[in-house]
């Protein structure tokens, strides 16, 4: 008699060598995985019949709200947890759990890495030997924290060092965060992982200092003035920056970092270091296969990649920006992966209208970002490019979440994009509408005004 282990053995086998395959398959099970297969539900009256559509992960869990993995997660009291934020609740709309995802026909094929694609053969292989067949593919790969070691700069793999981009990366955080209580952390990178993570750390009572080698925190947007606010307030709350500085080596000993040395030689005792000096697309899968641009993927204005069966979205995908005279863009932003999820899934679905989309230069798309630190809240939609023009209070005061303000970017005397600090959800639909339309800077100054915004500081 087969044994019950050879015999689920023998399924293995016959499944590697068989595959599975279906109509729709999305590779990658973060933000826009959990979007499209929302958008696949509400298309298919509910659901989608067995063998129609599923994800493959590496992963081992659903896909979440990446975003919650440096703000809710992070907090010492009351954190968030899954099953709380996975998708689609970042939207205000409905709770994707494992049990959705059943009762809606989709496949998660979770904890399973694909290691190579070949798009002639229409197949996916993974790291378990099945090699899964699809009609039609959505890349959703998203993107991977760069490393250290590519500044030649090595102790990645230390006890104490983290990255944050999985849940994996941010329970290891929790983990490190719990032992270092009251003592030093050193944060590499001054970009969002680090005015994030920064702000956790604090929370957590941990002593901060952030170095990175710009002149000021997110200094490819922030300007000097809006960098100066956030840089000060930090300060309030007892961070200290070093500016146009750079990590050369971690100093470490039996698997733990204990200071990170800096280039002009100063040595910053670490009980923990968090790493964020940026992230790439994780397009290689396709490399040679599918056009590239902006280090992703090259789409359509329908999420189309150079071949006909394969579409890209979220952090992967660089396509044409309608709003932005048809510019190719990439997004490293949750906004952008939910919604160009749902773009590719309804153009998948609903046939094109050539004419309708004749002479349309991109995706009707109005780029949006934001973040929240301590009490602090900033949302950020279209483009910096421009002159900025500053409004509002930007006194940092002593750390009290008060501040409000705006910047507007102008170019060619129209709006071209909008930071607002402090906004009330009003103000912001206000900011993004104007943005959207292209108004002038008195039309956007006498609509905020209207709604009690004081000016006090016009440059
Ligand atoms: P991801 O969510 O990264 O998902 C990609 C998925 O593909 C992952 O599950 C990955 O493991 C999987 N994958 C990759 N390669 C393979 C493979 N070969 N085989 C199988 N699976 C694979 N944006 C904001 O606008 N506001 C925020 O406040 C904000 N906060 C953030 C906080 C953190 C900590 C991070 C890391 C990002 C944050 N972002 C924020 C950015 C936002 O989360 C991303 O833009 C978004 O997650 C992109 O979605 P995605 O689906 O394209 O990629
Ligand atoms: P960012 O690109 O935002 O920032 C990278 C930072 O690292 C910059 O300050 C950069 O400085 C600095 N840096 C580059 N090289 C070095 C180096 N050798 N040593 C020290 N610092 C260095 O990337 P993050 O890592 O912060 O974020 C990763 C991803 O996560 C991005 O996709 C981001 O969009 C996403 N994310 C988004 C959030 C949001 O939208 N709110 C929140 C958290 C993450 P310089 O600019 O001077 O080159």
């Amino acid at each position: 008699m087969v044994s019950r282990v050879s015999q689920r053995q023998t399924e293995i086998e016959k499944d590697s060598q068989m595959g599975r395959a279906f109509a729709y398959v999305i590779l990658g099970g973060g933000v826009a995985a959990g979007y499209a297969a929302l958008e696949f539900a509400r298309h298919r009256d509910g659901g989608v019949s067995p063998g129609e559509l599923c994800i493959i992960s590496d992963e081992a869990v659903a896909p979440y709200e990446r975003p919650a993995l440096s703000k809710g997660y992070l907090l010492p009291r009351g954190a968030a947890r899954l099953p709380g934020f996975h998708t689609c609740v970042g939207a205000n709309d409905e709770l994707l759990t494992e049990q959705w995802y059943k009762d809606h026909g989709i496949e998660l094929v979770l904890a399973t890495r694909v290691v190579s694609a070949d798009l002639q053969q229409k197949t996916l292989l993974t790291n378990t030997g099945e090699t899964i067949s699809y009609g039609t593919l959505i890349v959703a790969t998203g993107a991977r924290a760069s490393k250290l070691e590519e500044f030649g700069v090595t102790g990645s793999d230390a006890a104490n060092v983290c990255y944050l981009r999985s849940l994996k990366d941010a329970d290891k955080m929790v983990g490190v965060m719990r032992s270092c209580h009251g003592g030093n952390a050193v944060v590499i990178g001054g970009g969002y992982i680090g005015m994030e993570c920064a702000a956790a750390l604090v929370a957590n009572e941990i002593k901060v200092t952030m170095v990175f080698p710009g002149k000021r925190c997110m200094d490819r947007f922030f300007t000097p003035k809006i960098a100066e606010f956030y840089e000060k307030y930090y300060a309030a709350k007892g961070v200290t920056f070093i500016k146009g500085a750079r990590v050369t080596s971690l100093e470490a000993s039996d698997g733990r970092v204990a200071a990170a040395i800096l280039r002009d030689g100063r040595r910053l005792p670490a009980d923990m270091v968090v790493v964020g000096v940026g992230a790439r697309a994780n397009a290689g899968l396709f490399d040679g296969q599918l056009a590239m641009e902006k280090g992703g993927i090259r789409v359509n204005g329908r999420m189309q990649t150079s071949d006909y069966a394969v579409y890209a979205v979220g952090d992967v995908a660089a396509f044409p920006v309608a709003l932005l005279g048809g510019q190719v863009r990439r997004f490293e932003h949750v906004d952008c992966a939910r919604r160009t999820a749902r773009r590719a899934v309804a153009a998948i679905l609903e046939p094109a209208d050539g004419a309708a989309e004749q002479g349309k230069k991109g995706y009707d798309y109005l780029p949006f970002f934001y973040s929240r630190v301590f009490g602090l809240s900033w949302q950020f939609y279209g483009d910096n490019v421009g002159e900025a023009v500053h409004f509002g209070d930007f006194s940092p005061g002593s750390g009290h979440a008060t501040a409000k303000f705006v910047v507007l970017w102008v170019s060619g005397g129209r709006v071209s994009g909008a930071f607002i600090e402090g906004g009330s959800r009003e103000e912001n639909e206000e900011t993004a509408g104007a943005v959207r339309r292209g108004a002038s800077v008195a039309e956007v100054a006498a609509e905020l005004l209207s709604r009690g915004l004081a000016f006090a500081d016009q440059e």
